[in-house]
């Protein structure tokens, strides 16, 4: 017996070493644990806190040990969570219980943190107790505060979206170019930010992206647009990044909105064409007066060694008159050399330098044009037509014509180079009049759009179609020439009208008139217009 007391006693010893030595490491472990835990019972008191727990909340343990836990909760959870703990031990409805979760942690000073908590349910013979992990996410927290940060102040869209094609992240930017709220996008598939026509082709793309993740442009070599809320679009350039997370592979784009620099570089490309137009206008210029200056310069030199040899043979006569006696002269010679000869050559110069200076001066009038500087405003049309009426009275009495014009729609334009656009036209109208019946001349208008566009209509002489399209060309005129001018007012008329972002053109029928055309931006409505 005595055996087995002693046996007995020495087993109870073993036990009883077995748990100071298991209770011991229980310590070592709560203290070493980096996560904070904390036990309570089923009243919620606290019975249990290790160090960790302690640094986290900044009491020490006996603070805490008896006290209620609600004393580590901020309000407005604190005054809920008996609640809590009642409805578990009442219902067995589980809101916390085997989860983790983000709540807030209250130290002692005060101030409050987030914090991972798992509530665990321990039971020791009819005793329950819950068991609460906690660990501090105030660095994941901040780091995730800045990350947001990053990504909503990046001026470019970002949206994040999973192997599904569904959205999982969108920035304010993101919101902004595309017209949705973040909710509304949030779980939707991509595809509804991608253009119609392009939609049914974009699955196959993510899928090969998501086979194959590299970061790298999208659509490379193609146009890629963006489709708003309100279904308009804009075009957009994409980056886009695989990041592997604990949700998966995800690819997060980077949109940017290039709407600008494509407006950038189409006027680019549009002032490139313009140049080469001009250019070209240039050279037709430089043709057309090297070929039109030619004519009176050869005529001047003509005439000029004409008039060299008239002289000479001038000389030559007084010469033999000195010398020979007065009844060998040929009187009708001189006579002839002196009255007919030398002034009809002179005549000749005088009328080709005149030409070259008409000329010449036409030629600057253009040049000046291109580089005018127009202001811009608001052009009382019916106002600027009354003056050239005025102007224009002299010359309609001579030739017998009525000008009619009905109200015209105001214009956006340079008022003094209207003048001069509408002064030409009405001119030729009166100038290339048919003598055969009684001139009629109309001026009209109307709003188109964006345009207002004019027409100054004759019952002249007409053109014939093949000198349409050239009457436009600097010093071209019809030939044999009809009316007198150097070609230049048509000219004139076009520059003005496409610098006014205008266009001019002819409608005309041989010996029944011609209708020219104005087309002009119209002037921004205002209240008077309504
Ligand atoms: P210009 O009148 O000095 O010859 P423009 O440039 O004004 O030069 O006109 C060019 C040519 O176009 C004219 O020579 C004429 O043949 C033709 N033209 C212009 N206006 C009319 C018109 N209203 N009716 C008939 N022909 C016209």
């Amino acid at each position: 017996m005595a055996d087995v007391s002693t046996e007995s006693a020495g087993a109870g010893k073993q036990v009883q070493d077995a748990l100071a030595t298991s209770e011991a490491r229980m310590h070592a472990l709560l203290a070493a644990a980096v996560d904070g835990i904390i036990s309570i019972d089923e009243r919620g008191l606290i019975q249990l806190v290790n160090p960790a727990a302690e640094r986290m909340f900044g009491y020490s343990a006996h603070e805490l040990i008896g006290k209620n836990v609600s004393l580590l909760i901020p309000s407005p959870y604190r005054e809920e969570h008996d609640g809590y703990l009642a409805r578990y031990l009442g219902t067995g409805e589980k809101r916390i219980i085997g989860i983790s979760r983000e709540v807030e942690g209250l130290r002692k000073d005060g101030t409050s943190f987030p914090t991972e908590l798992s509530v665990a349910e321990v039971r020791t013979g009819r005793e329950r107790i819950f068991l609460g992990i906690l660990r501090d996410i105030s660095e994941r927290k901040r780091t995730e505060e800045r990350l947001r940060l990053v990504v909503e102040s990046t001026p470019n869209a970002i949206l994040m979206v999973n192997a599904e094609g569904n959205i999982v992240l969108v920035n304010s930017q993101a919101e902004k170019y595309f017209g949705y709220r973040r909710e509304e996008l949030i779980g939707q598939a991509v595809e509804i930010l991608v253009p119609e026509r392009f939609r049914a082709k974009h699955p196959d793309y993510r899928e090969s992206f998501f086979t194959s993740p590299s970061a790298r442009p999208m659509g490379v070599g193609r146009d890629l647009y963006g489709r708003r809320k309100d279904g308009s679009e804009f075009p957009v350039e994409i980056g886009l990044t695989p990041i592997e997370t604990r949700e998966g592979l995800l690819v997060l784009s980077a949109i940017v909105d290039i709407t600008e620099r494509k407006r950038a570089e189409e006027v680019r490309a549009q002032l490139s064409r313009e140049l080469a137009e001009k250019n070209k206008e240039m050279e037709n210029i430089v043709y057309a007066v090297s070929h039109d200056l030619r004519a009176p310069l050869v005529n001047v030199q003509g005439f000029s060694r004409e008039l060299g040899a008239t002289c000479r043979m001038l000389q030559g006569l007084l010469a033999r008159q000195g010398a020979l006696a007065p009844d060998q002269v040929t009187a009708d010679e001189a006579h002839s050399l002196v009255n007919k000869d030398i002034p009809e050559a002179l005549g000749f110069i005088q009328a080709s330098v005149a030409k070259m200076d008409a000329l010449l001066s036409g030629l600057l009038q253009v040049s000046r044009l291109g580089r005018a500087l127009l202001t811009p405003a608001r052009v009382d049309m019916n106002g600027l037509l009354a003056e050239i009426r005025e102007t224009l009275e002299y010359a309609l009495k001579q030739a017998g014509a009525t000008l009619a014009i009905e109200p015209l729609p105001a214009c956006w334009g340079d008022a003094g180079h209207l003048n001069q656009v509408f002064s030409n036209l009405l001119d030729n109208a009166v100038k290339y009049l048919d003598r055969a019946r009684a001139g009629r001349l109309v001026v009209t208008g109307r709003v188109e759009d964006a345009q207002a566009i004019y027409v100054v209509e004759d019952n002249g002489i007409g053109i014939a179609p093949a000198h349409q399209a050239k009457i436009f060309e600097i010093f071209h005129r019809l030939e044999p020439s009809v009316g007198s001018g150097e070609g230049l007012g048509l000219t004139i008329v076009q520059r003005i009208v496409e610098r006014h972002g205008g266009r001019v053109w002819v409608e005309s029928k041989p010996a029944e008139g011609s209708r020219f055309h104005v087309a002009l931006p119209r002037a921004p409505t205002t209240r008077s217009d309504q």
